[in-house]
């Protein structure tokens, strides 16, 4: 008998403070792109891209706030139905990094226990960095949270953090 081909679809909400990157970020995986001025396409509500995963084919929908977080407005359609979740802050933005404690209990709220990760973003821009590694560790600790540390611009370790979503979500499945 001929194995049948499963294809996984995991929804991915990528939040976190304006200007963080997540657009970028997205934009990033799913398009190999990366431009300094990227205008929030309107109406696009994710990217996605496929990944094989121990030869399963998995997608990738990858959901992009177009910006409504700073108006902490997101619609509970962008939430809804989401099975694994970015929480992304920057190392330049102290704020981002107050911030994503209530970043991650505003999707609990939502969907529940899902796969997280946190990932620190703009490691290439060492000379203005305000967040070192040690409250970044320590942060990730509290949460219980996988870390990664990604420049989007320099495509370090974007990969990582989306192939470690999928493992974790493909495991409790
Ligand atoms: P969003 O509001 O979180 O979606 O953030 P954007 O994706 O719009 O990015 C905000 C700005 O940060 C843009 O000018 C991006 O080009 C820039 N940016 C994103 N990722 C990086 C990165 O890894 N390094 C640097 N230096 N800039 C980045």
């Amino acid at each position: 008998m001929r194995e049948e081909e499963i294809e996984v679809a995991i929804k991915v909400v990528v939040v976190g403070n304006g200007a963080v990157g997540k657009s970028s970020m997205i934009q990033r995986y799913c398009k190999g792109i990366f431009t300094k001025d990227y205008k929030k396409t309107i109406g696009v509500d994710f990217l996605e891209r496929q990944i094989e995963i121990s030869g399963e084919e998995v997608r990738l929908m990858l959901w992009d706030t177009a910006g409504q977080e700073e108006f902490d407005a997101i619609t509970k359609s962008y939430y809804r139905g989401a099975q694994a979740c970015v929480l992304a802050f920057s190392t330049v933005d102290r704020a981002s990094f107050d911030a994503v404690e209530s970043w991650k209990k505003k999707v609990e709220d939502e969907v529940g226990n899902i796969p997280m990760v946190l990932v620190q973003n703009k490691i290439d821009l060492v000379d203005n960095a305000l967040i070192d590694h040690e409250e970044a560790d320590a942060l990730a600790k509290k949460l219980k949270l996988r870390f990664y540390r990604t420049s989007v611009k320099e495509d370090l370790n974007v990969n990582d953090v989306f192939r470690y979503l999928s493992d974790r979500y493909l495991a409790r499945i």
